[in-house]
C-alpha cells in the first residue's frame, strides 16, 4: 500500500514533495474472535494480546463478561456465607450470640422494607436504589471508559476509541472472577487465626499489601494496555495518506522543493518531513536499559525548560514510548514525593503525642494532594483531547495523547508547591498553633491566614502553568507529519 508513496523524501536535491505521505500508521492486524470462556478465564493475565481483539469485537459479549464477572463476586458471598453458617452450626463453637448470616440480613430488611412500604409513600425509595444499581454501575463504568480514551487510542476515528475503550473497561471486570475464586477458596480453608498471631508483624503485612495490591495492578495493567493497539478493517486518519503541510504554520507544501523555504513562515521544507526536526528522544532507543533512566530524569528537565521541545517531538509513531514515559514518570513523581514527606516528618525535633498526631495529618494530607494531583492529570487527558480536535482539528487521538503523556513533567511544579505549601506549616511549630500574629494595616492578622492565601496563590500559578504549557504543547503539534 504504502509502495507508491514511498519516494516521498528524495535525497536528491531536485527531489520535490509529494502530493502525498505515506499513511502513520502500518496496516492493523485483522481482528480475531477469541472464545469467550477463555478469554474470561485469562484476560487478566495477557491483557496485551487478547484485549485488542476484545476491545474490538463485540460490545454485547463486553456486557455479558461483566455480568458474569459479577455474578462470580456474588458467588463467592455467598460460598463465604455458607462457611460461616457451618462454622457456627458446629457445637465446640456455638455461641450463645447467634449471629445471623447476611443474607438473613437483607432478607428481613426486605420484609421489613416491603411491609412499610404499604403504610408511608416514600419507603419504597431503597428499592428504586436497588433497582437503579447496575444502572449507575454502568454509567460509572462508560464515564470512566471516556477518561480511559487517551490509553486507547490506536489511529482510528474517535468515535471507534471511545468503542474500544469502553469494550475494554467492561472486560477489565473479568479480574473479578480469580479474586472471587481466591476469596470462595480461602472461605472454604479453616484458617487458623492463633497460629498466624505468632508470625511477625511484619510478614503479615507485607503478605497483605502482596495480597491486596496484586489485583489492582492487574487491574491497571488490563485498564491501560487492554485496548493499546488497534485491530480490524484500516479504517481512521492513521491509515489514510495524508497532505504534507508545513510543521510551524500549516502550509500545504505539496510539490515544492525540498530545499526550498515555507513561503508562509521561511521553516525549511525539509524540516517538516520524516527525517526533519520531528526525531525520537535518546530515550525511545535506551527506555528497556539501565541508561534509559538517566535519560529518563534528564527529558523532565528538558520538557520542564525547553517549551520548543515539543515542536521537535514525532507524535504519530511515539505513542507507544511516551505512555511508557508518562508512567514511568508518575512512578518517579510518587517516590520523590514519599521521599520528601518521610523526610520533612522525621526532621520534627521532638516527639510529643501532639507533634506526632500533627506530623500524622500532614503525611496524609501531603501525600493525599499529590495523588489527586497525579489522577487530576490522568484525567485530563480526555478533556485534552477533545479540546485539541475541536480547537486545532487533531483527529487522531495518538498525536494528542502523545503530547499529554510528554507534558507530564509540567505538572512538577504544581507537585513541589503542594508539598511545600502542606509540609512547611508542620516545621514551624508556631505557625502550626497560629501562634505568631502579624499586624497588617493596624489589624493584626495570623500567620496561618497569610500562610493559607500565599499557599492557594501559588497553587494556582503552578495549575495555571501546566495548563498554559499543556495547550502549547498540543498547539505545537497541531502539523506534524512525523
Ligand atoms: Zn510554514
Amino acid at each position: 500500500m504504502s509502495d507508491s508513496f514511498s519516494t516521498t523524501v528524495d535525497t536528491k536535491p531536485s527531489a520535490y514533495v509529494a502530493a502525498q505521505l505515506p499513511p502513520t500508521a502500518p496496516l492493523p492486524a485483522p481482528r480475531r474472535k477469541i472464545n469467550f470462556l477463555l478469554a474470561l478465564l485469562v484476560h487478566w493475565l495477557i491483557p496485551g494480546r487478547f484485549g485488542p481483539h476484545l476491545a474490538a469485537g463485540s460490545t454485547a459479549r463486553a456486557c455479558l463478561a461483566t455480568i458474569v464477572s459479577l455474578s462470580f463476586v456474588v458467588g463467592a458471598v455467598i460460598v463465604h456465607e455458607i462457611q460461616e453458617e457451618r462454622r457456627f452450626a458446629r457445637p465446640h463453637v456455638a455461641s450463645p450470640y447467634s449471629r445471623s448470616s447476611s443474607r438473613e440480613r437483607l432478607a428481613e430488611e426486605i420484609l421489613r422494607g416491603a411491609a412499610q412500604s404499604t403504610g408511608a409513600n416514600w419507603s419504597w425509595m431503597p428499592f428504586i436504589g436497588v433497582a437503579s444499581t447496575p444502572l449507575l454501575i454502568e454509567l460509572g463504568l462508560l464515564i470512566f471508559a471516556t477518561a480511559l480514551m487517551p490509553w486507547a487510542a490506536g489511529g482510528d476515528r474517535a468515535w471507534s476509541v471511545w468503542k474500544r475503550s469502553v469494550r475494554n473497561v467492561h472486560w477489565s471486570l473479568t479480574i473479578l472472577v480469580p479474586v472471587a475464586a481466591v476469596v470462595a477458596v480461602l472461605a472454604c480453608i479453616n484458617v487458623n487465626w492463633d497460629h498466624w498471631q505468632r508470625w511477625p508483624d511484619a510478614v503479615i503485612i507485607s503478605i497483605g499489601i502482596v495480597v491486596f495490591l496484586t489485583p489492582v495492578i492487574l487491574l491497571l495493567r488490563m485498564w491501560f494496555v487492554g485496548a493499546h493497539r488497534y485491530v480490524g478493517p484500516p479504517d481512521g486518519p492513521a491509515f489514510a495518506p495524508r497532505e504534507p503541510l508545513c510543521d510551524a504554520c500549516g502550509y500545504a507544501i505539496v510539490h515544492l522543493p525540498l530545499e526550498t523555504r515555507c513561503p508562509e513562515c521561511g521553516l525549511p521544507v525539509r524540516e517538516s518531513l520524516p527525517g526533519g526536526r520531528r526525531r525520537p528522544t535518546p530515550w525511545v532507543e535506551r527506555r528497556w536499559r539501565p541508561s534509559g533512566l538517566f535519560w529518563l530524569l534528564r527529558l523532565q528537565w528538558q520538557i520542564l525548560r525547553r517549551p520548543a521541545f515539543f515542536e521537535r517531538l514525532p507524535v504519530h509513531s511515539g505513542i507507544e514510548s511516551a505512555r511508557h514515559f508518562w508512567w514511568m514518570t508518575v512512578a518517579f513523581m510518587i517516590l520523590v514525593s514519599l521521599a520528601v514527606i518521610r523526610l520533612s516528618v522525621s526532621g520534627l525535633g521532638s516527639h510529643s503525642h501532639r507533634e506526632f498526631e500533627a506530623a500524622g495529618i500532614t503525611t496524609a494530607l501531603a501525600m493525599g494532594s499529590v495523588l489527586a494531583t497525579l489522577l487530576l492529570q490522568m484525567l485530563s487527558m480526555f478533556p485534552l483531547c477533545l479540546w485539541a480536535q475541536k480547537r486545532y482539528g487533531i483527529v487522531d487521538y495518538r498525536v494528542s495523547a502523545s503530547a499529554c503523556c510528554m507534558a507530564t513533567p509540567l505538572v512538577w511544579p504544581l507537585l513541589i508547591v503542594l508539598l511545600v505549601c502542606t509540609l512547611a506549616p508542620v516545621l514551624n511549630e508556631q505557625w502550626l498553633r497560629g501562634v505568631v500574629v502579624l499586624s497588617l494595616l493596624d489589624r493584626p492578622v495570623s500567620a496561618w491566614l497569610i500562610v493559607a492565601i500565599a499557599s492557594t496563590a501559588l497553587v494556582l500559578l503552578a495549575a495555571i502553568f501546566w495548563l498554559r504549557r499543556v495547550t502549547a504543547a498540543l498547539r505545537a503539534v497541531r502539523y506534524a507529519n512525523v
